[in-house]
């Protein structure tokens, strides 16, 4: 391996290189629509178009695509290669401006939610200067946003980079409050730790519940389950290492900060997390490590799966958000910091996300809503369904000192004045001892920890964003108007504690009583995806929303019928998925054995001799008649999805009959397992797919 310094972004047209490549004029006017975010003019990107040609065709690059991200939750990308036809039959390698800048892909088939009928197929897709482009499998992509005809978006990027601005506006707006004339950008930043399991290729082939659906639909307890704790941070196994090093050096040359890896507690399960980057940034890396890590783990004969619950009595795989703000000539606006005056501040962006995150529950719970991860939240594995914020005991302490107008230190036995006195620094260790809060204050940025392995981690950014945007514009409105701001300030960070202290909650958020609390405290519990897809277009939402610019109300709509659309078809490819291996691959498994215990009972002469097979025998074929019961409610229940029914209905169809009839038909096929010779199942056990991999 090249050293990792060398290594590291060799593959992205990054400011460096752009510097190294472009005249100079062209690289400042770049840089300054980059930071300004405005448009650029057409020589600057034919120059720039030229010099990234260039570039690539040293590489070996002979491609190019706009690379972006569709509303399925993945990426897109449609190569074009760069030559051009020249006299003599020739052709020469080209890349213009324009083709730079804009793209136009026949669009039709990606999801739009009503937004573009497919006879207005065009849609656009433009260059997002903020993220480089890079090369990949030997191909130029251009990260771009994507948007239709008349302008609305279709992709997951666009209303991340407006939310972006929404924040970044407000933000300024209080940094001028505190007297920070300088600052010219607040950005929201994330790092997110992504969980995956990683299986034996061979064996995963022999899924097809695995293949088609990412998860095993069958599949009795393995006699070794994560009981013992014993992978959580193990020494990580030589084929598991192979891949993680090809992971990291891929990730490296894309510029990727690929940084901590480790063992996760269920067996065969892993994590990755990387140095946190721009909202933005985070997400176009997310996605290209999800990318990776499919076909990083093919190379090596494995599976990547990255469903939030592969394996049904294993823990499944989430997604860590971590959150927070910084500003250009300030850093991080959620550290606490030196003075007092700093302080305040750090308490006001404190509040707000505090307040943001109690109003806009549904909203968080919503964004992290979808078939897969419904088996995980609320199942003692992940943060239950009920958004709740943990602050830590110290910080805890402070703010309700804050609101009784009480004192806070011992020691020194003055009350608690925001601006006046100062705050104790909090260590990581006081602040991230909880492990079960959704949405955790982790000494300097904010972990949100409902999010499925499967994720974009655009939507919950662009709800956390937004939201907080939201709130901060609210401060703002009241402390500009303000006479007196110390005094103001002090109302509003009392106030705002008192209305929203009800979010906060420092216990264990698996335990019973907690949903007991939670609903007197008035707390939403949306258990489902059915139940939190709706109110995504409730008044209050829309008007978050449009008011800050990020959704017109036509792209929410869309993005509700899309996420209702994609939970239905999942459910609807799991369930034909069962009923398909059911009668392939199962019936005939307990029909071979049955019939090979026949045969030996016939040949046995007395009871005695037989009482084995006998039992087997009768076990085997009851829990085959059950099974035939269970298949035959769940293909009625089939039947009935055809009927015509608005989305809600269907999807609430799905939810209550076709899940139900899902989990009996499997409980009956997951006992069949622990009878049936092993020779004669089909499929490989939960045993041989978590622990396949040495
Ligand atoms: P863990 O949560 O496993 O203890 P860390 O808290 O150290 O690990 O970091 C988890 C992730 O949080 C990493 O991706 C890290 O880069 C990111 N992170 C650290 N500081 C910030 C910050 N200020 N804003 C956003 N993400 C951050
Ligand atoms: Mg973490």
């Amino acid at each position: 391996m090249k050293n990792v310094t060398e290594l590291f972004g060799s593959m992205v047209f990054n400011d460096k290189i752009m510097r190294e490549k472009l005249p100079k004029d062209i690289y400042k006017s770049l840089k300054k629509s980059i930071s300004l975010g405005t448009h650029l003019e057409l020589d600057v990107a034919n120059s720039v178009a030229n010099a990234m040609k260039e570039w690539a065709v040293e590489k070996g690059v002979t491609h190019f695509t706009h690379w972006f991200q569709p509303m399925t939750g993945m990426t897109a990308e449609k190569h074009d290669s760069f030559i051009s036809v020249a006299d003599g039959g020739k052709v020469i390698m080209e890349f213009s401006g324009k083709a730079l800048v804009r793209g136009e892909p026949d669009a039709s088939s990606f999801p739009s939610g009503g937004l573009r009928a497919t006879f207005e197929a065009r849609g656009y897709t433009v260059w997002d200067t903020t993220s480089y482009a890079f090369i990949k499998d030997g191909t130029l992509c251009i990260p771009t946003a994507f948007c239709s005809y008349s302008g609305e978006a279709l992709d997951k990027k666009t209303p991340l980079l407006r939310s972006m601005e929404a924040i970044d506006r407000q933000a300024l707006r209080i940094l001028r409050l505190f007297g920070n004339k300088e600052a010219k950008r607040v950005v929201a930043n994330v790092g997110p730790e992504q969980e995956y399991f990683l299986v034996d290729k061979a064996m995963f082939q022999k899924r097809p519940d695995l293949v088609y659906t990412g998860r095993t639909l069958f599949g009795a307890r393995p006699p070794k389950g994560q009981e013992m704790d014993d992978h959580y941070f193990g020494a990580i196994k030589p084929r598991v290492a192979a891949f993680m090093k090809d992971l990291d050096e891929e990730l490296w040359k894309l510029g990727v900060y690929a940084k901590t890896k480790h063992n996760e507690v269920a067996p065969a399960q892993h994590e990755m997390a990387p140095i946190f980057s721009t909202t933005n940034i985070a997400t176009d890396h997310n996605q290209l490590t999800m990318e990776l890590m499919k076909s990083i783990a093919d190379k090596h004969d494995l599976a990547c799966l990255l469903h939030e619950k592969p394996f049904a009595g294993v823990n499944g795989s989430g997604k860590h958000n971590n959150w927070s703000l910084s500003a250009d000539n300030f850093g991080n606006l959620l550290e606490p910091g030196e003075t007092p005056f700093e302080n305040a501040q750090f308490l006001l962006f404190l509040v707000a996300v505090i307040k943001a995150v109690d109003e806009y529950q549904d909203l968080l719970r919503l964004s992290v809503a979808s078939a897969g991860n419904d088996h995980r939240l609320g199942a003692n594995e992940a943060p239950p369904a009920i958004v709740s914020i943990f602050l830590g005991e110290e910080l805890n302490e402070i703010l309700a000192a804050i609101e009784s107008g009480s004192a806070y230190d011992n020691r020194e036995k003055h009350e608690m004045e925001i601006g006046v006195t100062s705050l104790p620094h909090f260590t990581k260790d006081t602040t991230d001892r909880n492990r079960t809060s959704p949405f955790a204050f982790t000494g300097n940025k904010f972990e949100f920890r409902m999010l499925g392995s499967a994720f974009s981690v655009a939507g919950p950014n662009i709800v956390l964003n937004t939201a907080v945007a939201e709130i901060l514009k609210q401060f703002a409105d009241e402390l500009e108007k303000a006479r007196d701001f110390t005094q103001a300030l002090n109302l509003l960070v009392k106030k705002t504690i008192t209305d929203h202290k009800r979010i906060i909650f420092n216990g264990n958020n698996y335990a019973d009583e907690w949903v007991v609390e939670a609903a007197k405290r008035g707390l939403s519990n949306l258990k489902t995806t059915v139940e939190a897809l709706p109110k995504f277009t409730q008044p209050k939402n829309i008007a978050l929303f449009t008011q800050h610019n990020v959704f017109t109300e036509s792209e929410i709509h869309s993005r509700y019928e899309i996420l209702m659309e994609n939970y239905c078809k999942t459910l609807h490819i799991e369930s034909h998925t069962m009923v398909d291996l059911v009668k392939s691959e199962i019936i005939p498994a307990c029909i071979t054995y049955q019939n090979e215990l026949a045969k030996l009972l016939s040949l046995k002469a007395t009871e005695y001799e037989s009482t084995l097979e006998e039992y087997l025998l009768s076990r085997i074929s009851k829990l085959s008649s059950c099974m035939l019961k269970k298949l035959n409610s769940l293909e009625k229940a089939l039947l009935e999805t055809d009927i015509e029914r608005d989305i809600l209905a269907s999807a609430k169809f799905y939810r209550e009959e076709v899940y139900g009839a899902m989990v009996e038909l499997r409980l009956c096929v997951d006992e069949l397992e622990t009878l049936v010779a092993k020779k004669y199942w089909p499929l490989p056990s939960y045993a041989e797919l978590l622990y396949s991999v040495v």
